[in-house]
Protein backbone atom coordinates (compact mmCIF):
# COMPACT_ATOMS: atom_id res chain seq x y z
CA UNK A 1 0.00 0.00 0.00
CA UNK A 2 2.23 2.22 0.96
CA UNK A 3 4.32 2.42 -2.40
CA UNK A 4 1.15 2.44 -4.97
CA UNK A 5 1.05 5.41 -7.03
CA UNK A 6 -1.91 6.69 -5.02
CA UNK A 7 -0.31 6.53 -1.81
CA UNK A 8 2.53 8.36 -2.99
CA UNK A 9 0.36 10.68 -4.70
CA UNK A 10 -1.97 11.43 -1.73
CA UNK A 11 1.25 12.11 0.90
CA UNK A 12 2.31 14.83 -2.32
CA UNK A 13 -0.70 15.95 -1.97
CA UNK A 14 -0.61 16.55 1.73
CA UNK A 15 2.59 18.14 1.63
CA UNK A 16 2.11 20.45 -1.47
CA UNK A 17 -0.97 22.01 0.26
CA UNK A 18 0.93 22.92 3.56
CA UNK A 19 3.88 23.71 1.42
CA UNK A 20 1.28 26.49 -0.81
CA UNK A 21 0.84 28.82 2.36
CA UNK A 22 4.66 29.71 2.10
CA UNK A 23 5.15 32.76 0.39
CA UNK A 24 8.50 33.29 -1.55
CA UNK A 25 9.89 36.66 -0.04
CA UNK A 26 8.00 36.90 2.82
CA UNK A 27 9.62 37.51 5.90
CA UNK A 28 8.31 35.14 9.10
CA UNK A 29 7.68 38.52 11.09
CA UNK A 30 5.94 40.28 8.29
CA UNK A 31 3.39 42.39 10.32
CA UNK A 32 -0.75 41.83 9.76
CA UNK A 33 -3.37 43.52 9.11
CA UNK A 34 -6.22 42.87 10.94
CA UNK A 35 -9.72 41.92 9.01
CA UNK A 36 -12.56 43.31 11.11
CA UNK A 37 -15.03 44.21 8.47
CA UNK A 38 -15.64 43.07 4.92
CA UNK A 39 -17.46 45.06 1.79
CA UNK A 40 -18.46 43.05 -1.27
CA UNK A 41 -18.74 44.93 -4.58
CA UNK A 42 -21.20 42.76 -6.81
CA UNK A 43 -23.92 40.70 -5.18
CA UNK A 44 -24.14 38.09 -7.24
CA UNK A 45 -23.57 34.40 -7.84
CA UNK A 46 -20.36 35.00 -6.66
CA UNK A 47 -20.64 37.81 -4.08
CA UNK A 48 -22.86 35.80 -2.24
CA UNK A 49 -21.03 32.82 -1.96
CA UNK A 50 -17.59 34.79 -1.37
CA UNK A 51 -19.72 36.59 1.54
CA UNK A 52 -20.90 33.80 3.52
CA UNK A 53 -17.53 32.70 3.87
CA UNK A 54 -17.02 35.49 6.52
CA UNK A 55 -19.76 36.44 7.92
CA UNK A 56 -19.70 32.16 9.07
CA UNK A 57 -17.34 33.11 10.86
CA UNK A 58 -18.70 35.77 12.58
CA UNK A 59 -17.01 38.70 10.41
CA UNK A 60 -20.02 41.49 9.05
CA UNK A 61 -20.37 41.94 5.04
CA UNK A 62 -21.37 45.06 3.56
CA UNK A 63 -22.86 43.92 0.32
CA UNK A 64 -22.84 46.52 -2.95
CA UNK A 65 -24.68 46.13 -5.88
CA UNK A 66 -26.23 48.34 -8.35
CA UNK A 67 -29.42 48.80 -6.58
CA UNK A 68 -31.39 47.40 -3.48
CA UNK A 69 -33.42 44.82 -5.93
CA UNK A 70 -30.46 43.42 -6.76
CA UNK A 71 -28.81 43.15 -3.14
CA UNK A 72 -32.12 41.46 -2.31
CA UNK A 73 -31.82 39.16 -4.90
CA UNK A 74 -28.25 37.87 -3.67
CA UNK A 75 -29.27 38.30 -0.24
CA UNK A 76 -32.22 35.55 -0.89
CA UNK A 77 -29.64 33.36 -2.51
CA UNK A 78 -27.51 33.37 -0.06
CA UNK A 79 -30.37 32.99 2.68
CA UNK A 80 -31.48 29.73 0.77
CA UNK A 81 -28.00 28.46 0.89
CA UNK A 82 -27.95 28.28 4.61
CA UNK A 83 -31.67 26.79 4.50
CA UNK A 84 -30.54 24.15 3.32
CA UNK A 85 -27.81 23.47 6.29
CA UNK A 86 -31.41 24.52 8.63
CA UNK A 87 -33.07 21.57 6.46
CA UNK A 88 -30.07 19.32 7.26
CA UNK A 89 -30.31 20.24 11.04
CA UNK A 90 -26.69 22.28 10.70
CA UNK A 91 -27.68 25.13 12.17
CA UNK A 92 -31.34 26.41 13.80
CA UNK A 93 -33.50 28.65 12.07
CA UNK A 94 -32.15 31.23 14.83
CA UNK A 95 -28.62 30.69 14.13
CA UNK A 96 -29.67 31.55 10.58
CA UNK A 97 -31.44 34.87 11.32
CA UNK A 98 -28.30 35.82 13.47
CA UNK A 99 -26.37 35.10 10.49
CA UNK A 100 -28.10 37.44 7.91
CA UNK A 101 -27.72 40.48 10.50
CA UNK A 102 -23.81 40.06 9.79
CA UNK A 103 -25.01 40.91 5.88
CA UNK A 104 -25.43 44.58 6.02
CA UNK A 105 -27.06 46.25 2.40
CA UNK A 106 -25.76 49.02 1.20
CA UNK A 107 -25.70 50.90 -2.29
CA UNK A 108 -23.62 54.48 -0.51
CA UNK A 109 -19.88 53.71 -1.21
CA UNK A 110 -19.18 56.31 1.75
CA UNK A 111 -20.36 53.56 4.03
CA UNK A 112 -17.24 51.42 3.20
CA UNK A 113 -14.69 54.42 4.63
CA UNK A 114 -14.36 51.95 7.91
CA UNK A 115 -13.71 48.18 5.99
CA UNK A 116 -10.51 46.79 6.44
CA UNK A 117 -11.34 44.72 3.08
CA UNK A 118 -12.82 44.74 0.04
CA UNK A 119 -13.56 42.52 -2.57
CA UNK A 120 -15.05 43.05 -5.59
CA UNK A 121 -16.83 40.44 -7.51
CA UNK A 122 -18.80 42.34 -10.52
CA UNK A 123 -18.89 41.66 -14.26
CA UNK A 124 -15.85 40.66 -15.44
CA UNK A 125 -15.43 43.77 -17.22
CA UNK A 126 -12.71 46.12 -17.09
CA UNK A 127 -14.00 49.21 -17.66
CA UNK A 128 -16.60 48.63 -14.58
CA UNK A 129 -13.89 47.34 -12.40
CA UNK A 130 -11.66 50.19 -13.04
CA UNK A 131 -14.19 52.84 -12.10
CA UNK A 132 -14.99 50.47 -9.13
CA UNK A 133 -11.35 50.90 -7.98
CA UNK A 134 -11.36 54.32 -8.51
CA UNK A 135 -14.26 55.02 -6.39
CA UNK A 136 -12.90 52.35 -3.81
CA UNK A 137 -9.72 54.41 -4.01
CA UNK A 138 -11.54 57.71 -3.13
CA UNK A 139 -13.66 56.17 -0.11
CA UNK A 140 -11.95 53.77 1.77
CA UNK A 141 -9.35 54.41 4.71
CA UNK A 142 -5.72 53.96 4.78
CA UNK A 143 -4.74 50.59 4.98
CA UNK A 144 -7.94 49.05 3.52
CA UNK A 145 -7.09 45.99 1.33
CA UNK A 146 -8.68 46.20 -2.12
CA UNK A 147 -9.40 43.15 -4.03
CA UNK A 148 -10.74 42.07 -7.14
CA UNK A 149 -12.09 38.32 -7.92
CA UNK A 150 -11.65 39.11 -12.00
CA UNK A 151 -10.95 35.30 -13.63
CA UNK A 152 -9.02 36.67 -16.20
CA UNK A 153 -7.78 40.18 -15.88
CA UNK A 154 -5.05 42.20 -15.71
CA UNK A 155 -4.87 43.14 -11.77
CA UNK A 156 -2.20 45.48 -12.52
CA UNK A 157 -4.04 47.49 -15.09
CA UNK A 158 -6.81 47.43 -12.19
CA UNK A 159 -4.47 48.38 -9.50
CA UNK A 160 -3.10 51.44 -11.62
CA UNK A 161 -6.21 53.41 -11.27
CA UNK A 162 -5.91 53.89 -7.38
CA UNK A 163 -3.11 55.64 -5.58
CA UNK A 164 -2.53 52.33 -3.30
CA UNK A 165 -1.66 49.53 -5.47
CA UNK A 166 0.40 48.34 -2.98
CA UNK A 167 -2.64 47.74 -1.41
CA UNK A 168 -4.17 45.72 -4.58
CA UNK A 169 -4.67 42.06 -4.77
CA UNK A 170 -6.64 39.31 -6.39
CA UNK A 171 -8.49 36.92 -4.51
CA UNK A 172 -9.74 34.39 -7.12
CA UNK A 173 -12.62 32.25 -5.62
CA UNK A 174 -13.69 29.74 -7.00
CA UNK A 175 -17.62 28.66 -7.47
CA UNK A 176 -19.41 27.60 -5.68
CA UNK A 177 -17.53 30.32 -3.54
CA UNK A 178 -19.14 29.27 -0.02
CA UNK A 179 -17.71 25.50 -0.56
CA UNK A 180 -14.88 25.56 -3.22
CA UNK A 181 -11.79 25.62 -1.07
CA UNK A 182 -9.51 27.00 -3.38
CA UNK A 183 -8.21 30.62 -3.68
CA UNK A 184 -5.81 31.67 -5.78
CA UNK A 185 -4.46 34.75 -4.16
CA UNK A 186 -3.40 37.11 -7.12
CA UNK A 187 0.04 38.62 -6.18
CA UNK A 188 0.38 41.89 -8.54
CA UNK A 189 3.32 43.51 -9.45
CA UNK A 190 2.93 46.14 -6.52
CA UNK A 191 1.12 43.91 -4.02
CA UNK A 192 3.13 44.75 -0.58
CA UNK A 193 3.47 41.71 1.57
CA UNK A 194 1.71 42.50 4.31
CA UNK A 195 -0.98 42.47 1.95
CA UNK A 196 -0.07 38.77 0.96
CA UNK A 197 0.83 37.73 3.98
CA UNK A 198 -2.75 38.78 5.28
CA UNK A 199 -4.65 37.48 2.57
CA UNK A 200 -2.70 34.10 2.91
CA UNK A 201 -3.70 34.15 6.79
CA UNK A 202 -7.19 35.04 6.34
CA UNK A 203 -7.82 32.19 3.84
CA UNK A 204 -6.96 30.19 5.80
CA UNK A 205 -9.35 31.71 8.59
CA UNK A 206 -11.94 31.00 6.32
CA UNK A 207 -11.24 27.12 5.45
CA UNK A 208 -9.50 27.64 2.21
CA UNK A 209 -6.46 26.59 0.83
CA UNK A 210 -4.67 30.04 -0.84
CA UNK A 211 -2.40 29.39 -3.57
CA UNK A 212 -0.04 32.49 -4.55
CA UNK A 213 -0.27 33.14 -8.75
CA UNK A 214 1.28 35.64 -10.23
CA UNK A 215 -0.51 38.21 -12.96
CA UNK A 216 -1.22 36.30 -16.42
CA UNK A 217 -4.25 35.91 -18.45
CA UNK A 218 -6.99 33.37 -15.90
CA UNK A 219 -4.07 33.27 -13.73
CA UNK A 220 -3.01 29.42 -12.85
CA UNK A 221 -6.18 27.37 -13.40
CA UNK A 222 -8.02 28.68 -15.81
CA UNK A 223 -5.12 29.71 -18.03
CA UNK A 224 -4.14 25.83 -18.52
CA UNK A 225 -7.84 25.10 -18.55
CA UNK A 226 -8.07 26.61 -22.02
CA UNK A 227 -5.83 23.71 -23.91
CA UNK A 228 -8.04 21.37 -21.77
CA UNK A 229 -11.72 22.50 -23.28
CA UNK A 230 -10.12 23.64 -26.41
CA UNK A 231 -8.79 19.63 -26.80
CA UNK A 232 -12.28 18.78 -26.18
CA UNK A 233 -14.14 20.73 -28.45
CA UNK A 234 -11.95 20.04 -31.86
CA UNK A 235 -12.47 16.09 -30.64
CA UNK A 236 -15.93 16.17 -31.28
CA UNK A 237 -15.26 17.81 -34.49
CA UNK A 238 -12.52 15.00 -35.24
CA UNK A 239 -15.15 12.35 -34.70
CA UNK A 240 -15.21 11.34 -31.21
CA UNK A 241 -18.60 11.65 -29.09
CA UNK A 242 -19.49 13.56 -26.29
CA UNK A 243 -20.22 10.47 -23.83
CA UNK A 244 -16.52 9.18 -25.09
CA UNK A 245 -14.96 11.83 -23.96
CA UNK A 246 -16.52 12.32 -20.57
CA UNK A 247 -16.35 8.75 -19.73
CA UNK A 248 -12.90 8.99 -20.43
CA UNK A 249 -11.85 11.64 -18.25
CA UNK A 250 -14.38 10.80 -15.54
CA UNK A 251 -12.56 7.18 -15.35
CA UNK A 252 -9.48 9.11 -15.25
CA UNK A 253 -10.94 10.24 -11.61
CA UNK A 254 -12.60 14.14 -12.93
CA UNK A 255 -15.88 14.70 -10.99
CA UNK A 256 -17.41 14.82 -14.64
CA UNK A 257 -15.87 15.03 -18.16
CA UNK A 258 -15.07 18.37 -20.01
CA UNK A 259 -18.53 18.61 -22.09
CA UNK A 260 -20.08 18.01 -19.20
CA UNK A 261 -18.85 20.55 -16.92
CA UNK A 262 -19.41 22.84 -19.83
CA UNK A 263 -22.88 22.42 -19.63
CA UNK A 264 -22.72 22.91 -16.03
CA UNK A 265 -20.98 25.95 -15.93
CA UNK A 266 -23.00 27.53 -18.93
CA UNK A 267 -21.40 27.92 -22.22
CA UNK A 268 -22.23 31.09 -22.61
CA UNK A 269 -19.62 32.38 -20.28
CA UNK A 270 -17.20 30.76 -23.06
CA UNK A 271 -18.88 32.05 -25.80
CA UNK A 272 -18.63 35.30 -24.60
CA UNK A 273 -14.74 35.79 -23.53
CA UNK A 274 -14.10 34.47 -27.35
CA UNK A 275 -16.15 36.76 -28.84
CA UNK A 276 -14.34 39.58 -26.87
CA UNK A 277 -10.71 38.08 -27.40
CA UNK A 278 -11.85 37.68 -31.10
CA UNK A 279 -12.48 41.33 -31.14
CA UNK A 280 -9.24 42.38 -29.45
CA UNK A 281 -7.38 40.28 -31.51
CA UNK A 282 -6.10 37.92 -28.62
CA UNK A 283 -7.47 34.58 -29.92
CA UNK A 284 -6.32 31.97 -32.02
CA UNK A 285 -7.80 32.57 -35.77
CA UNK A 286 -8.73 28.63 -35.45
CA UNK A 287 -12.75 28.48 -36.41
CA UNK A 288 -12.18 25.46 -35.13
CA UNK A 289 -11.53 26.36 -31.73
CA UNK A 290 -15.05 26.64 -29.77
CA UNK A 291 -16.89 26.61 -32.41
CA UNK A 292 -18.98 23.64 -31.40
CA UNK A 293 -20.11 25.52 -28.21
CA UNK A 294 -20.53 28.71 -30.04
CA UNK A 295 -23.54 27.29 -32.31
CA UNK A 296 -24.63 25.47 -29.79
CA UNK A 297 -25.10 28.96 -27.52
CA UNK A 298 -26.70 30.95 -30.40
CA UNK A 299 -29.69 28.35 -30.53
CA UNK A 300 -30.05 29.36 -27.34
CA UNK A 301 -28.33 25.88 -25.83
CA UNK A 302 -26.29 27.47 -22.89
CA UNK A 303 -25.91 24.27 -20.52
CA UNK A 304 -27.81 22.84 -18.02
CA UNK A 305 -29.46 26.48 -16.95
CA UNK A 306 -31.42 26.39 -20.49
CA UNK A 307 -32.44 22.67 -20.10
CA UNK A 308 -29.97 21.72 -23.01
CA UNK A 309 -26.60 22.03 -23.88
CA UNK A 310 -24.34 19.85 -25.59
CA UNK A 311 -26.71 17.27 -23.83
CA UNK A 312 -30.59 17.45 -22.67
CA UNK A 313 -31.73 17.59 -19.62
CA UNK A 314 -35.38 16.87 -18.23
CA UNK A 315 -36.89 19.25 -16.30
CA UNK A 316 -35.27 19.44 -12.45
CA UNK A 317 -32.91 16.78 -13.76
CA UNK A 318 -28.98 17.26 -13.94
CA UNK A 319 -28.64 13.97 -16.10
CA UNK A 320 -26.54 14.67 -19.36
CA UNK A 321 -28.95 12.99 -22.32
CA UNK A 322 -27.78 12.09 -25.70
CA UNK A 323 -29.26 14.50 -28.31
CA UNK A 324 -28.94 12.91 -32.00
CA UNK A 325 -29.28 16.71 -32.84
CA UNK A 326 -26.13 17.64 -31.43
CA UNK A 327 -24.41 14.51 -33.16
CA UNK A 328 -25.59 16.30 -36.76
CA UNK A 329 -24.58 19.65 -35.89
CA UNK A 330 -20.90 18.36 -34.79
CA UNK A 331 -21.03 16.16 -38.34
CA UNK A 332 -22.27 19.14 -40.09
CA UNK A 333 -19.84 21.47 -39.20
CA UNK A 334 -16.93 19.07 -39.13
CA UNK A 335 -18.01 18.70 -42.96
CA UNK A 336 -18.47 21.97 -44.06
CA UNK A 337 -14.80 22.43 -42.63
CA UNK A 338 -13.13 19.32 -44.64
CA UNK A 339 -12.65 17.88 -41.80
CA UNK A 340 -12.97 14.16 -42.10
CA UNK A 341 -14.32 12.23 -38.97
CA UNK A 342 -12.22 9.38 -37.76
CA UNK A 343 -12.76 6.49 -34.40
CA UNK A 344 -10.80 8.41 -31.70
CA UNK A 345 -9.11 6.03 -29.03
CA UNK A 346 -9.62 6.42 -25.31
CA UNK A 347 -6.03 6.84 -24.77
CA UNK A 348 -5.91 9.74 -27.35
CA UNK A 349 -8.97 11.22 -25.16
CA UNK A 350 -6.92 11.23 -22.01
CA UNK A 351 -3.45 12.49 -23.56
CA UNK A 352 -4.87 15.42 -25.49
CA UNK A 353 -6.67 16.62 -22.97
CA UNK A 354 -4.93 16.55 -19.64
CA UNK A 355 -1.16 17.16 -22.23
CA UNK A 356 -2.06 20.56 -22.45
CA UNK A 357 -2.55 20.92 -19.13
CA UNK A 358 0.75 19.84 -18.17
CA UNK A 359 2.43 21.43 -20.95
CA UNK A 360 1.29 25.07 -19.92
CA UNK A 361 1.22 24.01 -16.48
CA UNK A 362 5.44 23.94 -17.48
CA UNK A 363 5.02 27.54 -18.85
CA UNK A 364 3.71 28.98 -15.65
CA UNK A 365 6.15 27.49 -13.83
CA UNK A 366 9.16 28.39 -15.54
CA UNK A 367 7.48 31.75 -15.94
CA UNK A 368 7.45 31.82 -12.12
CA UNK A 369 3.50 32.33 -11.92
CA UNK A 370 3.44 29.45 -9.77
CA UNK A 371 5.67 29.12 -6.48
CA UNK A 372 5.92 25.54 -7.29
CA UNK A 373 4.99 22.60 -9.61
CA UNK A 374 2.80 21.28 -5.77
CA UNK A 375 1.11 24.65 -6.42
CA UNK A 376 -0.25 23.95 -9.61
CA UNK A 377 -1.12 20.43 -8.09
CA UNK A 378 -3.63 22.27 -5.50
CA UNK A 379 -4.89 24.30 -7.93
CA UNK A 380 -6.06 21.76 -10.19
CA UNK A 381 -7.48 19.16 -7.37
CA UNK A 382 -8.77 21.95 -5.15
CA UNK A 383 -10.67 24.28 -8.18
CA UNK A 384 -11.59 21.49 -10.50
CA UNK A 385 -11.14 18.65 -9.36
CA UNK A 386 -8.27 16.62 -10.48
CA UNK A 387 -8.05 13.71 -8.72
CA UNK A 388 -5.81 13.82 -5.03
CA UNK A 389 -4.86 9.96 -5.84
CA UNK A 390 -2.91 10.92 -9.03
CA UNK A 391 -1.42 13.75 -7.42
CA UNK A 392 -2.51 16.50 -9.29
CA UNK A 393 -1.46 17.25 -13.07
CA UNK A 394 2.55 18.05 -12.40
CA UNK A 395 2.95 15.01 -9.98
CA UNK A 396 0.36 13.04 -12.98
CA UNK A 397 3.53 13.55 -15.71
CA UNK A 398 6.32 12.79 -13.24
CA UNK A 399 4.79 9.67 -12.86
CA UNK A 400 4.03 9.05 -16.10
CA UNK A 401 7.97 10.22 -16.89
CA UNK A 402 8.39 13.74 -18.20
CA UNK A 403 10.00 11.86 -21.65
CA UNK A 404 7.07 9.84 -22.47
CA UNK A 405 5.03 13.17 -21.80
CA UNK A 406 6.96 15.31 -23.94
CA UNK A 407 7.37 12.84 -26.54
CA UNK A 408 3.78 12.66 -26.87
CA UNK A 409 3.72 16.49 -27.13
CA UNK A 410 5.99 15.93 -30.18
CA UNK A 411 4.07 13.73 -31.42
CA UNK A 412 0.82 15.81 -31.61
CA UNK A 413 2.60 18.44 -32.76
CA UNK A 414 3.69 16.52 -36.00
CA UNK A 415 0.55 14.79 -36.76
CA UNK A 416 -2.54 17.12 -35.53
CA UNK A 417 -0.77 20.27 -37.02
CA UNK A 418 0.92 23.40 -35.06
CA UNK A 419 -0.35 26.02 -37.31
CA UNK A 420 -1.39 27.81 -33.67
CA UNK A 421 1.09 26.54 -31.45
CA UNK A 422 -1.07 24.04 -29.57
CA UNK A 423 1.15 21.72 -29.16
CA UNK A 424 4.37 23.71 -29.09
CA UNK A 425 6.60 21.73 -25.81
CA UNK A 426 7.40 24.08 -22.99
CA UNK A 427 11.10 24.88 -22.75
CA UNK A 428 10.89 23.78 -19.55
CA UNK A 429 9.64 20.04 -20.36
CA UNK A 430 11.59 20.02 -23.15
CA UNK A 431 14.78 20.48 -20.98
CA UNK A 432 13.52 18.14 -17.92
CA UNK A 433 12.97 15.54 -20.21
CA UNK A 434 16.21 15.91 -21.91
CA UNK A 435 17.74 15.69 -18.56
CA UNK A 436 15.51 12.66 -17.09
CA UNK A 437 14.09 15.23 -14.43
CA UNK A 438 11.18 16.06 -12.78
CA UNK A 439 9.00 19.27 -12.23
CA UNK A 440 9.03 18.57 -8.31
CA UNK A 441 12.46 19.08 -8.23
CA UNK A 442 12.33 22.24 -10.36
P1 LIG B 1 -22.89 37.85 -11.60
O1 LIG B 1 -23.40 38.38 -12.88
O2 LIG B 1 -23.61 36.70 -10.95
O3 LIG B 1 -22.86 39.01 -10.50
C1 LIG B 1 -22.33 40.27 -10.77
C2 LIG B 1 -23.02 41.26 -9.85
O4 LIG B 1 -22.36 42.51 -9.94
C3 LIG B 1 -24.49 41.52 -10.19
O5 LIG B 1 -25.29 41.34 -9.04
C4 LIG B 1 -24.50 42.95 -10.69
O6 LIG B 1 -25.71 43.63 -10.42
C5 LIG B 1 -23.34 43.53 -9.91
N1 LIG B 1 -22.79 44.77 -10.49
C6 LIG B 1 -22.58 45.06 -11.78
N2 LIG B 1 -22.05 46.29 -11.89
C7 LIG B 1 -21.92 46.78 -10.64
C8 LIG B 1 -21.44 47.99 -10.10
N3 LIG B 1 -20.99 48.96 -10.89
N4 LIG B 1 -21.44 48.14 -8.76
C9 LIG B 1 -21.91 47.17 -7.95
N5 LIG B 1 -22.37 45.99 -8.41
C10 LIG B 1 -22.38 45.81 -9.74
O7 LIG B 1 -21.35 37.50 -11.84
P2 LIG B 1 -20.43 36.43 -11.08
O8 LIG B 1 -20.53 35.12 -11.77
O9 LIG B 1 -20.69 36.52 -9.63
O10 LIG B 1 -18.97 36.99 -11.41
C11 LIG B 1 -18.43 38.11 -10.76
C12 LIG B 1 -16.92 38.13 -10.93
O11 LIG B 1 -16.40 36.91 -10.41
C13 LIG B 1 -16.41 38.21 -12.35
O12 LIG B 1 -15.25 38.99 -12.38
C14 LIG B 1 -16.11 36.77 -12.69
O13 LIG B 1 -15.12 36.63 -13.69
C15 LIG B 1 -15.58 36.28 -11.37
N6 LIG B 1 -15.68 34.83 -11.16
C16 LIG B 1 -16.78 34.14 -11.51
C17 LIG B 1 -16.82 32.76 -11.30
C18 LIG B 1 -18.06 31.98 -11.66
O14 LIG B 1 -17.96 30.74 -11.75
N7 LIG B 1 -19.20 32.58 -11.85
C19 LIG B 1 -15.74 32.11 -10.71
C20 LIG B 1 -14.64 32.86 -10.31
C21 LIG B 1 -14.61 34.21 -10.54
Amino acid sequence: CMQSPPSVALRHVFFAERQAARVAGLARDTTLRSIKRVAMIGAGTMGGGIAMNFASRGIPVHMVDVDDAAIERGLAVVRGNYMRGVKKGRMTEAQLESLMQLFVPTTDYEDLADVDLVIEAVYENMTIKKEIFRRLDRVCKAGAILASNTSYLDLDEIAKVTSRPRDVVGMHFFSPANIMRLLEVVRGAATAPEVMATVMKLARQIGKIGVVSGVCYGFIGNRMLEGYIREAGLMLLEGARPEQIDRVLYEFGMPMGPIAMGDLAGMDIGARIREERRANGTFPADERFGLVADKLVAMGRCGQKTGAGVYLYKKGSRTPVTDPEVQTLIQNEAARLGMSQRAISDEEVLTRCVYPLINEGARILEEGIAQRAGDIDVVWINGYGFPAYRGGPMHYADSVGLKEVYDRVCSYRDTLGNEFGYWEPAPLLERLAGEGGKFAEF
